[in-house]
């Protein structure tokens, strides 16, 4: 199965807007709603499942008159979003699903039986007809459509399995490349090659607060206000744009020119919580550059191998194997004791992480 996802801006008027806007506060209703319900389970040891969280809430929603004219699919796929979190909880790869809030990311998905494509345009459940900036890339049987908003407009994900199995591509003559990802660079590989990290926030970080400004010092929901509000909106999708813009260059390139990968395994949630690096990773959007190498892999038939969680890419030397006790952040350069040999800190890791993924591909 090759599933392919094709993000599409649209074009909606006034009134399909609303509606959206709808949907997210009816797709977070839904998922508060039943994530309050698992929490009350929790305290008398019931552990309610999927199953159980969407007919209580299929239950609960009968008292709201309001609920009726709303895409229903939008609360089951919040419901089962919830699940989801609640089984990464279990894992411990996620910390407990919080309640989302008004200002959160908008988003929904939806049931794609009943959608519809055709030119430059999509049919939703409900709404009817939406007009989309540009044609469907891919065709197939559609699996999954998610309307979301990125700043002032909003877009639409169509994921199609497009029925042709991955084409794996002939890899013969390339090599296995190791990745280290970071915040100072995106990508180091084993060679030496670097990724430089566009930081865009931090470059429009003076520009975004002067308009910020601006925009408090505005009578709120007045008509200059909702003039200023667009202004920051565009600012923060300009950023998000260089951010993307970055992460499908340099996968493309490194996918293109690989045998199999060797990455280490962040947990970037993890990484987070660490308040004097949170600002710089999210800026550099580490997630989204893996998301998209891996993705891009997968259609490739390319093996990506993940180093095991507590591998010390960094503190071991790739000369000689020497396992340093500890390394600081600032310690740009690896300086081994046992070989004397001295080598760029990512360059050192990634090498680390290129012969993992050759031991593990030879296998
Ligand atoms: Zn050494």
């Amino acid at each position: 199965m090759a599933l392919k996802t094709h993000k599409i801006a649209l074009r909606p008027n006034l009134v399909q807007v609303r509606w959206f806007q709808n949907q997210c506060g009816y797709a977070r209703f839904a998922y508060n709603n039943a994530l309050a319900d698992f929490k009350s389970g929790l305290k008398s040891d019931a552990f309610r499942s999927f199953i159980t969280l969407n007919n209580r809430f299929n239950q609960t929603k009968k008292q709201y008159a309001w609920i009726k004219a709303q895409d229903q699919r939008a609360a089951l796929y919040a419901i089962r979003h919830l699940s989801e979190g609640v089984q990464r909880w279990k894992d411990k790869l996620n910390g407990f699903p919080k309640f989302k809030k008004r200002g959160s990311r908008q988003s929904y998905t939806t049931d794609e039986q009943s959608v519809k494509v055709e030119d430059k345009r999509i049919k939703l459940p409900k709404i009817g007809w939406i007009r989309m900036f540009q044609e469907l890339r891919f065709k197939g049987k559609i699996k999954c459509i998610t309307i979301s908003r990125t700043a002032h407009r909003w877009f639409v994900s169509i994921t199609v399995d497009t029925g042709t199995p991955n084409n794996p591509r002939d890899t013969r003559g390339y090599p296995v490349v190791g990745i280290d990802v970071g915040i100072n660079a995106l990508a180091t590989l084993d060679n030496g090659a670097q990724y430089r990290n566009p930081r865009p926030l931090k470059r429009y970080e003076w520009k975004l607060k002067r308009e910020q400004r601006k925009l408090s010092k505005k009578v709120f929901l007045s008509n200059n206000w909702y003039k200023q509000k667009r202004k920051v909106e565009r600012l923060h999708y300009r950023i998000a744009c260089i951010r993307t813009d970055t992460q499908h260059k340099a996968t493309t390139e490194i996918v293109n020119s690989a045998t199999a990968i060797g990455l280490e395994t962040l947990k970037i949630t993890n990484m987070l919580k660490n308040r004097n690096i949170a600002k710089a990773l999210s800026d550099s959007g580490l997630g989204g550059f893996l998301e998209k190498l891996k993705s891009k892999a997968e259609v490739l038939g390319i093996p990506i191998v993940e180093a095991p969680q507590f591998y010390a890419s960094s503190k071991t030397c790739s000369r000689c194997g020497h396992k340093k006790t500890d390394l600081s952040l600032s310690e740009r350069i690896y300086h081994c004791s046992a070989c004397v040999s001295k080598i760029d800190r990512d360059v050192n890791a990634a090498i680390n992480l290129k012969r993992l993924a050759v031991g593990q591909t030879e296998r």
